[in-house]
């Protein structure tokens, strides 16, 4: 079964840290469409351009580019045994977008990390990224250079204080009722994200074996349905 993993969570609650992770320790891709539009952004592709002054403000890049992002992504060869979604979806018409762009494939696991609010304001205001690489640093370790590429630490632009409180405004607004979407499904876990980053990691792991477990038993469930034609 393929291991296809979807981050829930506000801005600040470790999506792209523990994504990484998982990246990493599992060896399947990670699909981060903050990343991907603030490389589009560098390199000044036409989304790029369009997107800039809209995450500059901590809006939302509208639900027809971002589903055209990831629905290309999505087909490329090297997810086919799983990936993580970092930051996609971010409303419900994305989601449902999603459904339909999985509808042949094995189940989402979908981990909501969940974080107080102030905890998010306290981390979105320390959070330092790579000017170069656009890698995050692990939050208020005195860190001063990427441990990926040796680049300079900066703000990113929209973590100013303004614009964080816009985005957790947007999140609480139109991508908070994705947590409704998806909780009544077997493969649905929360996590507390204020704990050790750690620790959240080992919840995470744990949290996959049992949706797994849950994703199973639900293709065998839609199996037998579609078999026997019996009401499920
Ligand atoms: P992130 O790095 O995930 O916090 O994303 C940074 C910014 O990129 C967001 O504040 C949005 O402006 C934009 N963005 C990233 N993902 C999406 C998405 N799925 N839908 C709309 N806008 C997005």
């Amino acid at each position: 079964m393929a291991l296809n993993l979807l981050m829930l969570g506000p801005p600040g609650a470790g999506k792209g840290t523990q994504a990484e992770r998982f990246a990493r320790t599992r060896g399947i891709p990670k699909i981060s469409t903050g990343e991907i539009l603030r490389d589009a952004v560098h390199t000044g592709t036409d989304i790029g351009r369009r997107a800039r002054a809209i995450m500059d403000r901590g809006e939302l890049v509208s639900d027809e580019v971002m589903i055209g992002i990831v629905r290309d992504r999505l087909e490329k060869d090297d997810t086919a045994d799983g990936f993580v979604l970092d930051g996609f979806p971010r409303t419900v018409e994305q989601a449902a977008a999603l459904d339909t762009i999985m509808a042949a494939r094995d189940a989402l696991i979908v981990l909501d990390i969940v974080v107080p609010e102030a905890e998010l304001v306290r981390r979105l205001g320390t959070r330092m990224i790579c000017e170069n690489c656009g890698a995050n640093a692990p939050i208020g370790d005195g860190t001063v250079a990427c441990m990926r590429c040796g680049g300079r630490l900066v703000q990113r632009a929209d973590d100013d204080q303004a614009v964080v409180i816009e985005r957790l405004k947007i999140y609480h607004r139109q991508s908070e009722p994705l947590v409704e979407y998806y909780r009544v499904r077997p493969t649905f876990r929360q996590i507390d994200g204020a704990q050790p980053p750690d620790k959240v990691a080992s919840d995470l792991d744990a949290a996959i074996e049992a949706a797994g477990a849950g994703a199973v038993t639900l293709a065998k469930t839609v199996d037998r349905v579609l078999r026997r034609g019996v009401q499920p």
